[in-house]
């Protein structure tokens, strides 16, 4: 034990020790604490209170030993005895040696503290190693003043740094980690203050710095940073540490003569000192994905371009086909109105459906165009559902008695009939539905059925079923045979012809109309195709009443007409469908005036009165639209009003929009039916007929 004297030296000293050494650690305050001691010990000044001597006998945090010149250890407090594993009893044994307990490598260490001691009185204090008892090496902050010079007797204090050291450790851990991260980053992190003073760089390699790293540190971002860059980036820094938001930026900077792209973040770093306000600044060079942005813009470009093209292309040959078409079809529709052999009769026949055919893959081809382009609109009207089911199951009747099969319409009693929606869109679903089911039966019936599915004030939705006892769909083509030229079995194609493209179109226009479609069969058990649509209620009833409708539905003749009585102006260029139209409407009794352009129509016009113009749309000199632009304005002043119906081949969307908003007041796509040109100047032809003058 140290005797009372030797505390009493000891506590000032361990005091200011104490206080310094458990502030900082540092090897200037345990440099400064020894010469205290050794000063106060001179003096011999303060006298020692008891309390303090237990304290330091007992101090937990700084150890301390009374060594000689020997290496002996002559005292130590429990501190020190705990930090080197030693006992009180061992130590009065003699066991503890403060030389040899120091790790072998520093046996040089004991003669350069006599020095000092001799010569200062204290020692430098330095960072130590000491073996412990059980062998382990102990880290200590060592720092010894002399007692008394006469015994070459001097105290040494030791500080534990075993936990500094763990913390060193896991700080270098820590950092050697983030470097291994930095370094499988292309990108470049700066630790900044809030004025842009570069803290800290990281980066992979000196490469993707500006300057080399040791250059960066401690630069202002202005320095680093070319003019027009430094306002932006330092208004991102200070709204980071201001908002506490990272804040993000994309440049491009012209390095080596190439256009480089960066992206910039700034993330705020939030530390415990409220006076150190910094920002991670991030910086990713982007230029390749800046390209590859650019490239796949360039793609949906040409794509879009490319799928433009593609609609141009289907309206031109559409309008290119339609025209011939007509010609083909005018003129197969005469001559089969007029007196024939059998032969003619059968061979004409023949030409006659082979050319529908023609005009229904034509359609079908634009329809899915026009879907797929979402350039499909629905036309609502008023209609009556009962009607339109009847006469889509009247087209397919004569095809189904040819079979011997039984057609049948069944709608529920609740089903409302007067609806608006788009009839014609409706009946093209179920005319492809029906067909299917004829084309697809042999024996037995195909029967459409439709039931209220839900009714509000507004909207009507119903759910229509076609079902046959045909041969069937195995279930894993179920979903197949809805996609544009699929067919369940592509060797049918030949056994029952089509194109795969009338489910494909029937149920993207049952999605236009708020529904869906789906099929359940079975091969040999028939087919139950399903669709639902909604509709609005129409006001009032547009046909006979509702009630259960199942009737095998009839096949209707031709309607009867009355002979025709007009004068018509027909404007168009193409002098086959001029010779076709003509002689259909002559033969229904109306008197014809050809034009062969919109301005030989005006001039017609002045020359004489008509009942009615067909207006063909595209023709040299002055197109339909122009011509009829021109006849509106001079109705302007007279106030009557001449119906002109367009006759065109274009079929694309927005044709019938752009006749009808020239002032047109009806429209007929070319190639027409015979009763389709009749029933249009029924409905267009001034009531009542006046005769015009004809000069
Ligand atoms: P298309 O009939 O012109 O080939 P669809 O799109 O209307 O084209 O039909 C696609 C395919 O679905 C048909 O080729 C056929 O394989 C199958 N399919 C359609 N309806 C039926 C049906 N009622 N019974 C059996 N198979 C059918």
């Amino acid at each position: 034990m140290l005797s009372t004297s030797q505390y009493e030296l000891l506590v000032p000293i361990m005091s200011a020790a104490m206080s310094q050494v458990l502030l900082c650690l540092s090897a200037v305050s345990l440099a400064a604490c020894g010469a205290l001691s050794w000063l106060l010990w001179r003096r011999n000044t303060k006298p020692l209170c008891a309390g303090m001597q237990v304290m330091l006998a007992k101090s937990d945090v700084i150890a301390m030993f009374v060594g000689d010149g020997q290496g002996a250890v002559r005292e130590a407090n429990d501190a020190c005895l705990r930090l080197f594993g030693y006992s009180r009893s061992e130590l009065e044994a003699g066991k503890m040696r403060w030389k040899t307990m120091l790790a072998p490598e520093l046996a040089y260490l004991p003669a350069q503290f006599h020095q000092q001691l001799a010569a200062t009185g204290v020692s430098v204090p330095t960072e130590v190693e000491y073996i412990h008892a059980d062998g382990h090496r102990v880290p200590v902050l060592l720092g010894m003043a002399a007692l008394d010079p006469s015994e070459d007797v001097a105290v040494g204090f030791l500080v534990d740094l075993t936990e500094r050291r763990h913390t060193e450790e896991r700080l270098r851990a820590s950092e050697q980690r983030l470097r291994a991260l930095v370094d499988s980053l292309d990108d470049i992190v700066v630790e900044m203050d809030e004025r842009g003073n570069f803290l800290d760089v990281w980066a992979r390699s000196d490469d993707l710095l500006p300057r080399p790293k040791a250059d960066m540190i401690g630069q202002n971002i202005c320095l680093i940073l070319g003019e027009g860059l430094v306002a932006p980036y330092l208004d991102l820094l200070s709204a980071a540490i201001r908002t506490g938001q990272t804040q993000e930026l994309e440049h491009s900077k012209e390095v080596d003569g190439h256009l480089r792209w960066f992206q910039v973040r700034f993330h705020p770093i939030r530390s415990g000192d409220p006076a150190r306000r910094t920002a991670c600044l991030v910086v990713r060079e982007i230029t390749a994905r800046k390209h590859v942005e650019e490239e796949l813009r360039k793609a949906k470009e040409a794509a879009e371009a490319a799928n433009v093209a593609k609609s141009e292309f289907l309206a031109n040959m559409s309008h290119e086909i339609r025209t011939p078409m007509n010609g083909i079809l005018g003129t197969l529709g005469l001559l089969l109105d007029s007196p024939l052999s059998a032969d003619q009769r059968e061979c004409l026949g023949i030409a006659k459906t082979s050319a529908d055919s023609l005009l229904g893959i034509l359609s079908d081809i634009l329809d899915l165009s026009k879907v797929e382009a979402r350039k499909l609109d629905l036309n609502p009207e008023e209609f009556s559902l009962r009607e339109t089911v009847a006469s889509a199951a009247r087209l397919m009747m004569s095809r189904a008695r040819e079979k011997d099969l039984k057609l049948a319409c069944c709608i529920e009693d609740t089903v409302p009939d007067a609806l608006i929606g788009d009839a014609m869109r409706l009946g093209q679903v179920l005319l492809n539905l029906i067909g299917n089911g004829v084309k697809f039966t042999h024996r037995g019936e195909v029967e459409v059925s439709v039931a209220l599915q839900a009714h509000t004030p507004e909207s009507i939705e119903l759910h229509f079923a076609v079902r046959d006892t045909g041969i069937g769909i195995e279930p894993e083509k179920h979903a197949l045979i809805f996609k544009a030229f699929a067919q369940a079995d592509g060797s049918m194609t030949r056994r029952f012809g089509g194109t795969g493209l009338g489910l494909t179109i029937s149920s993207r226009l049952v999605e236009i109309m708020g529904g869906r479609m789906w099929v359940e069969s079975a091969p040999s058990q028939g087919s139950e195709f399903h669709f639902t649509a909604i509709f609005a209620p129409a006001s009032q009833n547009v046909a006979a009443a509702g009630g259960k409708t199942a009737a095998t539905a009839a096949v209707n003749g031709a309607p009867h007409r009355r002979p025709g009585n007009l004068d018509i102006l027909l404007a168009e260029d193409n002098p086959v469908n001029q010779r076709v139209a003509l002689r259909i409407l002559e033969r229904h009794g109306h008197r014809v005036t050809v034009a062969s352009s919109g301005r030989e129509a005006l001039e017609e016009l002045e020359r004489r009165a008509f009942h009615i113009v067909l207006m063909d749309v595209q023709m040299p000199e002055m197109n339909g639209l122009e011509a009829t632009a021109a006849i509106r304005r001079k109705e302007r002043m007279t106030g009557e009003h001449l119906p002109i119906i367009a006759l065109t081949a274009g079929a694309m969307e927005g044709d019938r929009e752009k006749c009808l908003s020239a002032g047109m007041d009806g429209y007929i796509a070319k190639p027409f039916q015979i009763d389709e040109l009749l029933d249009a100047l029924e409905a267009h032809a001034p009531k009542p007929l006046r005769p015009v003058p004809v000069p």
